[in-house]
Formats: C-alpha cells, sequence, structure tokens
C-alpha cells in the first residue's frame, strides 16, 4: 500500500478507535501530523516508501538488515512505538496520553491496511516469519501497489474522513448517546465528563413544542434539570403531560466548576450582588424577615433554602417587626411634638398677657388722658395685676423621648444582614451558550442545527445589560466593622467578598 492509502486509511481507522476514548484525531494539528507520520512510519523499512525516501539513511539500513515487511511490521515495533510515546509522556514532553493513544492506533491501523494486501505482514517476527493475512483467502486482498484499487481504498477513506467527523469530535459514546436522544443517555453522558453538557431538545407540553439547547445542571435516570434563557426547568420522563422528543447530549469546553461562597453578616445590597445574573443554590439566613417567590407563592421568612435559582431574588421590603418599630417611632415623635407645641402655645398666650400689662402702663404715662381714660385703664391694670398668671414652665416628656430613642437604637441595630452559603455555577450562561454558538466545540451531528449561528433577536440580550452580570453596584455599602469568623473554611464578610467576586467576573 502506498502513502496516502495508508495516511487516509489511518485516519479513519485511528480516528474510529479513538472516539472510543473521547480523543478527536482533528482537535489540532499536532495529532493530524502525528497520526498522518505514524500511519506510514512502518515502512520506513524501504528505500521505495514516501517515509523511506525522507528518512533516507535510516531506511537503507533498515532494509538492508532486516528487508521490507519485517521488524517494523511485527508486535514487537508496535511495542516500541507505545514505550517511546509513553516515554515521552512521563518526560513531560507531550502533556496527555492523547499522543500514545494516536500512535498505537495509527501503527495498528497501518498493520491492519498491509495485512488485507496480498504479501501481508510477519506480526510475530523475528520470532515466527509466518505472514498473517486479514481474509484467509488471497483473492479477497488487495494488490499492494495496484493503482486503481489504491484509489478506491483512498477515495472510500476520505469520504469516511468527512462524513465521520461527528463522531470523532464528539466520540463514540456520546455519538451514540446523541442517537439514541434519552433522558437515561443524557444522563449517562453528563455522569461521565467534567465538562457542561449542551442538550439539545425538543418536548411537548400543553399542545406546544418548545425546542432549544439547555445546560444540564442535574440529570438522573429519569429527570433532567436544564438551564435555558436564564430559566430552570426539569424534564421527567414519568410525566404523562409531557412528550418529550428528544434530548440530544453535546459536551461543552467549559469545565463544571462551582464556587462556594460562605458569607456571614453581609449588607443586603452585597447579597444582591452574589445573586444577580447567576444560577446559584444555597441557604440564607437574616436577622429579620424578608419575602421571596417561590412557584409563584410568596413566602416570608428569616431562612431561605433554595435549588438551582437564576437571579434569585429577596426582597428586604416586608419585615413587619420593623415596620411596627417605625410606626412605634412616629407616634412617639408626635407626642413628644404635641407636647412641646402645647408648651409653646401657652408660653405665647403668657407672653401676649404681659405684653397687654406693659402696654396700659405705656399708655397711662401718656400725658393728654382724660381722667375717664385713665379711670378705666387702672382699673383694667388692676384686674390684670390680679390675674397675673404664673410663668408657664414644661416639663419634657421624658419616658417617650427615652423610649424613642431607644427605638431608633434598635433600628439601627436591626440593619437588614445576612448570613449563609451560596454555591454559584461558574459558567456565565452567556459563556457557555454564546461561545458554544459562535465557536461549536463540535461540528452538528445532522440537519437540525440550523440556527448556527442564532437567529436575530433570539439573543439579543447577551451579555445581560449593566447589573445583571453581577460585579458589586457602585453605591452598594460595605459594613465597616465586619466581625471576623472563626472558620478555616473561606468566610466572605462585606469587602472580602465584594472583592472576591471582582477577581472573579
Ligand atoms: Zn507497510
Amino acid at each position: 500500500m502506498n502513502a496516502p492509502t495508508h495516511i487516509v486509511g489511518g485516519y479513519v481507522f485511528t480516528g474510529t478507535l479513538c472516539s472510543f476514548t473521547n480523543v478527536n484525531v482533528f482537535e489540532n494539528p499536532e495529532y493530524i501530523v502525528a497520526c498522518a507520520v505514524l500511519s506510514i512510519l512502518p515502512d520506513i523499512d524501504t528505500t521505495k516508501s514516501l517515509i523511506g525516501k525522507i528518512c533516507y539513511p535510516v531506511s537503507w539500513v533498515l532494509h538492508r538488515k532486516f528487508g521490507h515487511r519485517t521488524i517494523t511490521h511485527s508486535f514487537l515495533y508496535l511495542i516500541f512505538i507505545w514505550a517511546l510515546f509513553y516515554a515521552f509522556f512521563r518526560l513531560n514532553l507531550i502533556p496527555d496520553t492523547n499522543l500514545v493513544k494516536i500512535a498505537v492506533f495509527a501503527t495498528i491501523g497501518h498493520f491492519v491496511f498491509d495485512m488485507i494486501t496480498v504479501s501481508a505482514i510477519p506480526l510475530l517476527y523475528p520470532f515466527y516469519k509466518n505472514r498473517c493475512v486479514l481474509p484467509a483467502n488471497p483473492h479477497f486482498r488487495f494488490k499492494s501497489g495496484d493503482f486503481k484499487s489504491e484509489m478506491i481504498v483512498v477515495g472510500i477513506c476520505g469520504l469516511l474522513c468527512f462524513t465521520m467527523q461527528p463522531l470523532f469530535a464528539n466520540g463514540f459514546w456520546t455519538t451514540y448517546n446523541r442517537q439514541f436522544a434519552t433522558i437515561r443517555h443524557v444522563d449517562r453522558e453528563n455522569k461521565n465528563t467534567e465538562y457542561y453538557v449542551v442538550c439539545d431538545y425538543s418536548y411537548i407540553l400543553n399542545a406546544e413544542t418548545s425546542t432549544g439547547e439547555a445546560i444540564v445542571i442535574e440529570s438522573s435516570q429519569n429527570e433532567l434539570t436544564l438551564f435555558d434563557r436564564k430559566k430552570v426547568f426539569t424534564l421527567n420522563s414519568d410525566n404523562p403531560q409531557l412528550k418529550i422528543n428528544y434530548t440530544r447530549p453535546r459536551i461543552s469546553t467549559i469545565e463544571k466548576r462551582f464556587e462556594d461562597l460562605r458569607f456571614f453578616n453581609i449588607p443586603y445590597d452585597s447579597l444582591q450582588t452574589m445573586l444577580s445574573g447567576k444560577l446559584t443554590s444555597g441557604l440564607i439566613q437574616s436577622n429579620v424577615n424578608v419575602r421571596y417567590i417561590e412557584d409563584a407563592i410568596t413566602h416570608y421568612t428569616n431562612f431561605i433554602k433554595f435549588d438551582n435559582r437564576f437571579d434569585f431574588k429577596v426582597y428586604a421590603d416586608v419585615d413587619t417587626n420593623r415596620v411596627t418599630i417605625r410606626r412605634n417611632i412616629a407616634r412617639l415623635e408626635a407626642t413628644i411634638n404635641q407636647s412641646y407645641q402645647q408648651h409653646k402655645n401657652t408660653l405665647q398666650k403668657w407672653t401676649d398677657y404681659q405684653n397687654n400689662i406693659r402696654n396700659i402702663e405705656d399708655s397711662l404715662k401718656f400725658p393728654n388722658l382724660t381722667n375717664y381714660e385713665r379711670n378705666k385703664l387702672q382699673q383694667e391694670l388692676i384686674r390684670l395685676r390680679n390675674r397675673n398668671p404664673e410663668q408657664p414652665t414644661h416639663t419634657p416628656p421624658t419616658v417617650q423621648i427615652a423610649e424613642l430613642q431607644q427605638l431608633r437604637q434598635s433600628l439601627t441595630e436591626n440593619n437588614l444582614l445576612f448570613s449563609g452559603h451560596l454555591t454559584v455555577y461558574t459558567f456565565g450562561y452567556t459563556h457557555v451558550i454564546a461561545d458554544s454558538l459562535r465557536n461549536p466545540p463540535y461540528p452538528p451531528l445532522d440537519g437540525q442545527h440550523t440556527n448556527y449561528p442564532p437567529s436575530e433577536g433570539q439573543h439579543t440580550n447577551y451579555p445581560p445589560s449593566e447589573g445583571a452580570g453581577g460585579g458589586p453596584s457602585p453605591t452598594s455599602p460595605i459594613s465597616p466593622a465586619s466581625p471576623t469568623y472563626p472558620t478555616n473554611k473561606p468566610c466572605y464578610t462585606g469587602s472580602s467578598l465584594l472583592a472576591s467576586l471582582t477577581i472573579n467576573h
């Protein structure tokens, strides 16, 4: 067999075997070159082959010493290739074992293709020189160097190279699971990978068909929790109202990773920052009651446990205790004000009275008064002086004032504070889907993916508008004296939490 046949055939053979171990021969240039070179390398034992011509002195020596199709077409050579590449891996010359697999499979591929030729190969060389063949009958085997049959093989394998790309790319088991397209297969795929599984789904609920692609958040044999376009939903195969058309898994390029946030006495704004625009699960405790909505039911509580919620909202507007305190403060303020106002009024009356007396006294000093007028004024003066009231004094409502101060104090102490922990999915939804759409990790398997890239309007709200993407809002107050929390687990208090969020986004 000549070099083109070995190379093209090598891609199909190696690609297929590698797909079982989730290695894609076409993933990067190194793999492609390695596969091609290793597929023709055994023919280094003849100066007539392509690789023999390239490595002329070596091939001349090998040919002189062993002859064509001998030592380099045996298990001994296969073991040598494996040991060589494994050594490369152990010496960190290659990053992982993928190249070891490719080298071994490409070599086996070469052997297989040589075995289906008339002259065959001595696999047990140098111990047994018997030739190993694939169909025993030589009439069914290829004649090496026969241009016509080689072209047929190149043609068929070349075609396979293209049509089998989805298999190479997705790996055998993913392709297998995609074909079945059931929840069980998505679950199996999800359990076997460290990367997020993206699932193409289609289901009918209430006579309405929904299709799309979503990230698999959780999976079990009969249920998938999916995250699509900012909402979390579940597909349960046991639900009689739900007809699932298909759920096809595809492995994304984003590693499954969670961020665990522990926080202690953080203010409301910081909590909002942690939750907004993210998919989270967790437990939140607050010093006063807050409100949240789940399944369209409003809950009032100071202890919230929630699972897989996107952009979870906690509302701090319903604390009845605080409302009562505020009402009492208003009532006391009114009473105290009233007391002062009353005093002010009586004081004003008294001042008016004194002014009146002073006016009369002044009038009496006037020389041109008639006796009648003078008499009248003097009588009036006597009457007023007799009635002369004491200057009013005011006793401030000390009890109420003390009470008011106490209430005001309790209100500041009662400032909303939250403690608890959160598990944050570290992908931004934008991230996984947008990236995989722009740059699909694997080519679509069938014609159903015609919406690559997404049609206009569908994704117009990505990236999410400001604020939703996390990051501390510029006005968020940072509690000035956050208590230190005696724990060796990461503990986030106000400022450090905000700092960590900034780093992660
Ligand atoms: Zn050969």
